[in-house]
């Protein structure tokens, strides 16, 4: 048995200690099976149905079956110039997605990081500033933090890439999106976000967010930083929903 005077005295000093000490107290459980001892169990985590190798629109990242682009993008080209989403929308990235975004269970964002990072890296855009899908001042109070940030954050580090939380704004509230149809989503969300000139004139961007249904929250993100001068415009969300052209999003639980 330890004495009390044997006990290092750095033990409780790093964080790193703290987070192990957390873990033995409250032992992590998989966010979709429960196996004690995951955020995420290896098994749960293989089963997610990454997107890269699926046939998807060039520009906004739907599944499609064949071609290039969707017809979508064809009649009435998104802002930006791609959109790229990690998976599908199954069962489980659902339940990373809500982990992260209202129980703050930031040790599933320390999976996503280097996949998503992955993605990016064999992408092969030059990116010169990466910043979040902003969140309106009422919900941001409301939740107390900005999943997307909480996502976008840490994938800057990793990439080196400089970050820049504030480059985008809501300027109005918007109701949910939730039980609207595509083109209701993008009058619901037309001119509600506004970007920086200094921050954005001739720069590249990557746009991150969690979820994209429709792409009408990140369109409307790339109007605003396009307006203000960016010279490309890249988005990436973790998952995608899976709607298939005669699909309704209306179905479709989003954020917003
Ligand atoms: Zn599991
Ligand atoms: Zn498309």
């Amino acid at each position: 048995m330890l004495k009390e005077n044997s006990i290092n005295p750095t033990f409780f000093k790093p964080s790193l200690n703290l987070w192990v000490l957390l873990d033995w107290i409250f032992p992590p459980f998989c966010v979709h099976c429960q196996k004690i001892g995951y955020e995420i169990c290896p098994e749960c985590w293989n089963g997610i149905p990454r997107l890269s190798n699926t046939l998807t629109c060039s520009r906004c990242g739907k599944q499609i079956v064949k071609g290039q682009t969707c017809r979508v993008c064809r009649d009435l080209p998104p802002a930006y110039d791609q959109l790229k989403s990690w998976s599908n929308y199954d069962d489980t990235v659902r339940e990373i997605v809500i982990g992260i975004k209202y129980q703050r269970r930031l040790g599933l964002v320390r999976y996503l990081t280097p996949a998503l990072a992955d993605l990016i890296r064999n992408w092969q855009i030059d990116i010169d500033v990466m910043a979040p899908v902003p969140l309106g001042e009422k919900r941001l109070h409301e939740r107390g933090y900005n999943q997307a940030d909480l996502i976008a954050k840490p994938l800057a580090r990793t990439l080196h890439i400089p970050y820049r939380p504030t480059t985008l704004r809501r300027v109005r509230e918007t109701r949910s999106q939730v039980g609207l149809d595509a083109e209701e989503r993008r009058v619901n969300l037309n001119s509600a976000f506004a970007a920086e000139p200094e921050i954005c004139r001739d720069q590249s961007f990557l746009i991150v967010d969690d979820i994209a249904t429709t792409g009408a929250t990140l369109d409307a993100c790339a109007a605003a930083l396009r307006e203000a001068g960016a010279k490309s415009v890249f988005c990436l969300t973790v998952a995608r929903t899976n709607l298939s052209p005669n699909s309704n999003p209306k179905n479709t639980e989003v954020r917003i």
